[in-house]
This record gives structure tokens, C-alpha cells and sequence, in this order.
């Protein structure tokens, strides 16, 4: 996160997709800016009466197919660099499984363990007040993303309806059931990173009965891709966070270890399990590498090490572009984060219809609609790889870089000649 250097990954992966696309300059050139980026000040006033200033970022990336969505982080290396990366992300991801969004991200500087639950409220309701001009659910739609769950969204939801004088619970997604929030949201990220991992393994011949996973990352994501393989008859045999990893082959209880890190607030320690560092957890030989932290953990400097045959990516921006090239060439077949973890943001936008409706849906209803998103999305990908001869991450783009640039012209942002 603390790396200048993301949103550069990020306009190095568009520029792979044009030159293979000869894509129009004007719409390249629409994809290479965020619209906007909105910094602030939030003055909290801390249990002891002092006044802390933290800073924060809400940037809007591109608003072509719908109001801008995305998460709003709370960590201690946010920089406006980041949060631009993160939002052109999410404008490729809802556009490839073709959801009515644009992409937007936000992020508050702090470490949130650091602050009490009145602070951490404070801070929540101080971030909405400081960029509400700018986000409303016909406008920009926040949901959780880094160290903010269900809570900061209530909060979040809370302060905005105060503000606005009218109750308005799509202003965010990723609220608890009993404030509008969807059935399935919660793990809606790991069930979209199942079901591609399902595909995958079909389209590779990757028999996943006994198939053995390692996870980087064990928060909301990645404890929840871990229980979801698992039960797709997938044997978790490594995990970390950020104070460390732990090995297991005979396979660790998925469930277990999420109560234990929910007790302990650590993998570490874990039942007879050995200690691993994460340069090892990322280079196990192993059937499935999953990252699910944070972003450029899969560098030039160990792509060449990793031994799994498939790497879904339930982090955004975990593979940086030189790592992806080298991993193509060693044949791993990777499931890119903008097609991996997009069931979080299609359950949100499930989410945001039920709530502008006033209507909610069953749990198997919304389950059924996220695979059918994600099977579709898949299939678009895969297959686009294989015409192509093009590396999954190059595919997904493509298929999302589609998809703008049509509705860029039929709104009539980019001219063409012969159109007319
Ligand atoms: N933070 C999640 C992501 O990166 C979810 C965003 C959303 O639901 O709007 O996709």
C-alpha cells in the first residue's frame, strides 16, 4: 500500500489491454484519469478531549455505466495514489461482470485497532460529513473494503440519513441485515472467488478434491475463501496475517481458525500447526495460492519462486505487471482480482436494488444470481484468453475496456468519424 508505484500497475495493465485492442485514443485517455478525487481533513475528538486531524480520500474514477461504487478503506498507508489505483480497478470490475457502476474507492490514513469503538464512530460519522456533497446512492455508493465492516457501514448510513433529513440506506452496501443489508453480502467476495476457482479448475483439468491452498490474508476475504474451497473438498494447508503464517499438511479447519483469530486476533498459534513467513507461505508448492491482503505481494523478485498451478486473487492488485508477465510464462494460470473478487461488489449492487426497491430476497436467491454473474463473467474471460492468446488479466480488461467504450459512445464522450 505504502508503494507509489500502484497506480502506475494500474495504467501499465490498461496500456497491455489498448495495444492488443489498438484501442481509440480518446477512450484510453478517459480510462487513464480519475474524474475526480476529493481530499479531506476529519477533526475526531479522542476519548482524552484532544483533537486528532486524520486525512482521507474519496476518488471517483469514471461514472460511464452508473454511479461510482466502492469500498472505503481505514489503514494506516492510505495515499491518494492507492485509493486512485483501487477506484480504476473497481471501474473495470463492474464493468466486466456488467453491473450499472462506475468505480470509486476511498481511504482514511489510521490504523483503526488503535482507536476505541466511540473513536472509531467518531471518525466513521467525521469521513461521511467531510465527503457527503459527493456520494449519495444515485451517485457514488461506498460498501467496507480494508479493516471497515458492517458496523462503520451502519454508522456511515446513519450519519448520512441525518444529514440529508431522509432515511437512505443505499447510500452504502455492506450494511447488517437489519439496516437493508443483503442476505449473502458478508461473504459475498470469497463465494464470487469459489466460484471462479470452480471454473478454473474445470477449464485446467485442476481436480479439487484433495487440492491444497494457501491463503495470504485471513480477513474477511480470505477466512472466507478458505471455508468456501474447503468446501469444495479443498484442503487448506497454509494462512497468515500480518503477524504471521501458519503450515499444516494434514490440512487446517478453515472455521476453526477464523474463531481462533477472532479470539487471539492472529493465526499464529494455531492448534499443532508450524510458523511459516510469508515469503514461504507465497512460494509453498501448492495447488492454489490465494491472496487475499493487500496489494504487490507477487513481485519480480519472487514470481519466478511461486510453485502454484493457479493464484485467484481475492486482494486487488496483489500481482504487479512484471510478475504477471513472468507467471504467464511459467504457465499459472491466475484468476485476476477484477473477475476473482467481484462477487463483493455484485452482492452490493444486489444489495442497492433491494434497497431502492424496498423489496429483499432470500438467501438462495441472491447465492444463485452471484454464480450466475460469475460463471457468465468466467466464461467471457477464459474464453477471450484462449482466442486471444493473452494472459487472463489482459482478457479481463479487455472484456471491461468493451463494454466502456461502448456506453462512452452512446453517451457521446468520444467521437468517431465513421459512426456518424
Ligand atoms: N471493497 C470491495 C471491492 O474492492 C467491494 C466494493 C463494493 O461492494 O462496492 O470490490
Amino acid at each position: 500500500m505504502s508503494d507509489s508505484t500502484v497506480y502506475k500497475n494500474v495504467l501499465k495493465q490498461l496500456d497491455n489491454a489498448a495495444e492488443v485492442l489498438n484501442l481509440d485514443k480518446q477512450v484510453k485517455e478517459l480510462l487513464q484519469e480519475p474524474m475526480r478525487t476529493l481530499t479531506v481533513s476529519i477533526p475526531v475528538k479522542k476519548d482524552d478531549g484532544s483533537i486528532h486531524v486524520y486525512k482521507g480520500f474519496r476518488c471517483q474514477h469514471n461514472d460511464v455505466l452508473g454511479p461510482t461504487k466502492g469500498g472505503i478503506r481505514f489503514h494506516p498507508q492510505v495515499c491518494e495514489d492507492e485509493v486512485k489505483a483501487l477506484a480504476a480497478w473497481m471501474t473495470f470490475k463492474c464493468s466486466l461482470v456488467g453491473i450499472p457502476y462506475g468505480g470509486a474507492k476511498g481511504g482514511v490514513l489510521v490504523n483503526p485497532k488503535e482507536l476505541s469503538r466511540n473513536e472509531l464512530e467518531r471518525l466513521s460519522r467525521g469521513f461521511i460529513q467531510a465527503i457527503s456533497p459527493i456520494i449519495g446512492p444515485d451517485k457514488d455508493i461506498p460498501a467496507p473494503d480494508v479493516y471497515t465492516d458492517a458496523q462503520v457501514m451502519s454508522w456511515f448510513m446513519d450519519e448520512f440519513s441525518k444529514i440529508k433529513g431522509v432515511n437512505t440506506p443505499g447510500l452504502v452496501t455492506g450494511k447488517p441485515v437489519v439496516l437493508g443489508g443483503s442476505f449473502g453480502r458478508h461473504s459475498a467476495t470469497a463465494r464470487g472467488v469459489m466460484y471462479t476457482v470452480r471454473e478454473a479448475a474445470k477449464a485446467i483439468d485442476l481436480n479439487l478434491n484433495g487440492a491444497t491452498v494457501a491463503v495470504q490474508g485471513y480477513g474477511n476475504a480470505g477466512s472466507f475463501s478458505a471455508k468456501f474451497l474447503s468446501e469444495l473438498g479443498c484442503k487448506i494447508v497454509a494462512a497468515n496475517d500480518s503477524k504471521g503464517g501458519v503450515y499444516c499438511e494434514d490440512g487446517i479447519d478453515a472455521v476453526k481458525l477464523a474463531k481462533h483469530k477472532k479470539e487471539t486476533s492472529s493465526v499464529t498459534d494455531f492448534d499443532n500447526c508450524q510458523e511459516l513467513t510469508n515469503e514461504e507461505l507465497l512460494t509453498l508448492d501448492v495447488d492454489i495460492l490465494v491472496p487475499a491482503a493487500l496489494e504487490n505481494q507477487i513481485t519480480k523478485d519472487n514470481a519466478d519462486k511461486i510453485r502454484a498451478r493457479m493464484i485467484a486473487e481475492a486482494a486487488n492488485g496483489p500481482t504487479t505487471p512484471e510478475a504477471d508477465e513472468i507467471l504467464f510464462k511459467k504457465n499459472i494460470m491466475i484468476i485476476p482480482d477484477i473477475l476473482a473478487n467481484a462477487g463483493g461488489v455484485t452482492v452490493s449492487y444486489f444489495e442497492w436494488v433491494q434497497n431502492l426497491a424496498n423489496y429483499y430476497w432470500s438467501k438462495e436467491e441472491v447465492d444463485k444470481k452471484l454464480e450466475q454473474i460469475m460463471v457468465e463473467a468466467f466464461e467471457k474471460v477464459y474464453n477471450t484468453h484462449q482466442e486471444l492468446n493473452v494472459n487472463m488479466r489482459v482478457s479481463a480488461f479487455i472484456v471491461a475496456i468493451n463494454r466502456l467504450t461502448e456506453a462512452m459512445e452512446a453517451r457521446g464522450w468520444v467521437y468517431h468519424e465513421d459512426k456518424c
